[in-house]
């Protein structure tokens, strides 16, 4: 039989490297994007039904169309900074939109669904990892969305029987190794893809945003993981659910924290480049240091990332050279 899962935003980043390992361990993804975001050209690995998760009638004819066992929720708005200066659209994207899919999953009898959320609705850490119980305190619109969706989540899977995961990513980063899908956003406000534009001499260079934090070299540190290595977590999470698990909130990192200037090094050993680098001031919102504790995803999921630090910037390195994304 088909197993086909709807993976919503699935031609975006991390949904169309899910739906490879996805295709890869034997489901089939049917992606529902309105490809504001997304890239048409990233739907490889399965169909695509264009449509948008703000629009309820058409969620509900694609769930009826294609029976998923499982739903995975990708689309959402996800600049920090969009967040602040405009809320609207991201409490419309990531609230309204994400509670019409919740809705149409239920009533269309899909019970699964694994939830993309983030480190970002802890806040500020208070500890030198982050487990599940860390408190949260989301300090930004985009953070605050998020959190608000996992409580939905939480009283749909106490009330109406929704089993699902919501997996709080840290920095997702790296591309597929053959260089076919990677990380392609306009504009462009990551670290490693813009650091490795300036390398490319795409930029003019790269501004650190802070070198007064107090950290082993004053730059902010944070737990990079490669996209791959969340995309297979996915595909376990969903094995997870359909094994009848229960809701959890599970953190996907390395537990290994990467400075921006360690990052630098990295990318300059990588591409064998040399560029501009200039210390700037602080970003706002930006927390000191973000890494995770992921031994829960260790014992529910049975998960480990595979890849490091030198992995990511090798593989964003191999897209970012094959791919112009001004092109
Ligand atoms: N960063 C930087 N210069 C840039 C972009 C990012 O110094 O042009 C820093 C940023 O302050 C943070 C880290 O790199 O400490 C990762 O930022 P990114 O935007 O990639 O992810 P975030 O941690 O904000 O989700």
């Amino acid at each position: 039989m088909d197993k086909k899962v709807l993976v919503a935003g699935g031609a975006g980043y991390i949904g169309s490297h899910t739906c490879m390992k996805l295709s890869e361990s034997g489901y089939t993804p049917i992606v529902f994007d309105n490809l504001t975001n997304g890239h048409e050209e990233f739907v490889r690995w399965g169909l695509l039904e264009r449509g948008d998760i703000r629009d309820p009638q058409r969620l509900a004819e694609v769930i009826a169309a294609h029976k998923p066992l499982a739903i995975l929720h990708f689309a959402a708005l996800i600049e920090v900074g969009d967040s602040v200066t405009n809320p609207l659209a991201f409490y419309e994207n990531n609230v309204i939109g994400s509670l019409n899919l919740l809705q149409a999953a239920i009533k269309g009898g899909v019970n699964h669904v694994v939830f993309s959320s983030t480190c970002a609705t802890y806040g500020l850490p208070e500890t030198e990892t982050l487990d599940e119980t860390h408190s949260q305190k989301p300090i930004n619109p985009y953070g605050r969305t998020k959190w608000i969706v996992e409580q939905a989540i939480r009283d749909y899977s106490d009330l109406l029987g929704l089993r699902a995961v919501m997996l709080r990513y840290f920095n997702a980063a790296g591309a597929d190794f053959e260089g076919r899908i990677g990380e392609w956003h306009q504009p462009e406000t990551h670290a490693i893809p813009i650091a490795i534009e300036a390398a490319l001499g795409r930029r003019r260079d790269f501004k650190i945003f802070g070198t007064d934090y107090p950290t082993r070299d004053g730059t902010c540190v944070r737990d990079y993981i490669h996209v791959l290595d969340l995309a297979d977590a996915h595909v376990r999470a969903v094995d997870y659910l359909l094994a009848g698990g229960k809701t959890e909130a599970i953190n996907l990192g390395t537990g290994v924290g990467t400075t921006v200037k360690e990052l630098l090094d990295t990318i300059r050993t990588v591409s064998g480049r040399a560029f501009p680098v200039e210390e700037s001031a602080r970003r706002p919102g930006d927390s000191t240091l973000l890494v995770a504790d992921n031994k829960k995803a260790a014992a529910l999921l049975g998960w480990a990332p595979r890849y490091g630090i030198e992995d990511i910037v090798r593989s964003a390195w191999n897209w970012h050279t094959k791919h112009n994304a001004s092109h």
